[in-house]
């Protein structure tokens, strides 16, 4: 070797393109592209923040017992077995490079969140990107993508960008249809905003290869904190902390996430008002002629007859100070997903794109 060269797989990563959040001579511009809390943080969640400050001279918890137990008593799950990082990003870093490397493969699918294919080049993996169907994963497609290479299979359940979720039933069967050596990864960023659903927990207890992977950063409004836990196999959880840095996360991230999932209230006010809101958007957004499937998550995924009518619906929504994602990157050229805001933010959506619609007709 003659010069300074990465590892194997870095300079394949292309930099994670975030949501826009700003628009050129617009001051107040609504950010609907990020899929972030309407309401915003929890107040619960600030306070407890302000009183960690005047600690932050000292090193935080190590092995965050005190946000383990919250989380612990709140979801139903064992302490040990929970493993916090900075968003469940970090979480997900944890499991691709704890035991996935090169010459191996990780499984994830064709419209998977674009964090999928970077981590897995982080871990100096190989991609393994699958087929869905009609934007629902396949869970038939991944398991004949299944060799003796695989190691991880990275999927959100419910999904971003298309808001789909698999019922139970087919994430046993996946589960059950995986080899003993590769592990089953159900990323439950949106798992709050889906009626009915554990996020896969009750699967995860029972099985040995299933992690699912939490977030604090969509439900509980706190996307600029960055935490988030994974709950898997002990074995597998004690692989992990092996490579998780002991400090990684700090005394004001650990004191406002404890206090943000023991605020049931919180949750119960924000799921209520997505679950209101999205059939509202999404009832509209039909009406206007822009489908779109039945979403469990916090957005809704529009989709354009083409290109050029979602250029134009996405136009209108900027004139009138809407932020929304345009999702090419995921395979849909033609979509535009909109995150849920509340009411008021919701009726500004709907009246810009019907005025859309109206001025198109006239
Ligand atoms: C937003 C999101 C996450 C959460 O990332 P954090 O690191 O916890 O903020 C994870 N997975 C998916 C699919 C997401 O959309």
């Amino acid at each position: 070797m003659t010069r300074i060269t990465p590892q194997p797989g870095i300079m394949d990563i292309a930099l994670y393109q975030g949501g826009q959040s700003h628009l050129a001579g617009v001051e107040h511009v609504l950010k609907l592209s990020s899929n972030e809390n309407p309401l915003g943080p929890p107040p619960s969640a600030m306070e407890a923040l302000r009183a960690a400050a005047g600690e932050m001279h000292k090193y935080p918890s190590t092995d965050h017992t005190a946000l383990r137990a919250a989380i612990a008593e709140v979801w139903g799950v064992e302490p040990a077995r929970v493993i916090c990082g900075v968003g469940s990003d970090e979480v997900l870093q944890f499991v691709t490079q704890a035991f996935a490397g090169a010459g191996d493969e990780i499984i994830y699918t064709a419209h998977g969140f674009s964090m999928y294919p970077i981590l897995t080049s982080m871990a100096g993996a190989t991609r393994v990107c699958v087929p869905e169907t009609e934007r629902v994963v396949d869970v038939d497609a991944i398991l004949n993508a299944v060799s003796e290479r695989t190691r991880v299979v990275l999927l959100a359940n419910p999904a971003n960008p298309t808001g789909t979720m698999l019922p139970e039933g087919e994430l046993e069967r996946l589960a059950d249809g995986l080899p003993p050596y590769v592990i089953l990864v159900i990323d439950g960023a949106y798992a709050e905003f889906a009626t009915g659903y554990d996020g896969g927990i009750t699967l995860a207890r029972a099985r040995d290869n299933v992690l699912v992977t939490r977030t604090f950063s969509k439900i509980y409004g706190l996307g600029g904190l960055r935490v988030g836990w994974g709950y898997g196999p002990q074995d597998m959880i004690d692989v992990m902390t092996r490579i998780r840095q002991p400090f990684n996360l700090s005394v004001v991230q650990l004191a406002a996430a404890e206090a943000a999932v023991r605020d049931r209230a919180w949750l119960e006010r924000c799921t209520t008002l997505n679950i209101e809101q999205r059939a509202r958007l999404t009832g509209a957004l039909r009406q206007l002629g822009l489908a779109c499937d039945e979403s469990h998550a916090n957005f809704v995924l529009a989709r354009a007859t083409d290109v050029a009518e979602a250029d134009a619906a996405e136009a209108a929504l900027n004139a009138a100070g809407i932020l929304i994602r345009r999702v090419a990157g995921y395979g849909f050229p033609e979509g535009l997903r909109i995150t849920v805001g509340d009411a008021e933010q919701t009726g500004r959506v709907i009246d810009a794109l019907t005025r859309w619609r109206e001025g198109a007709a006239a």
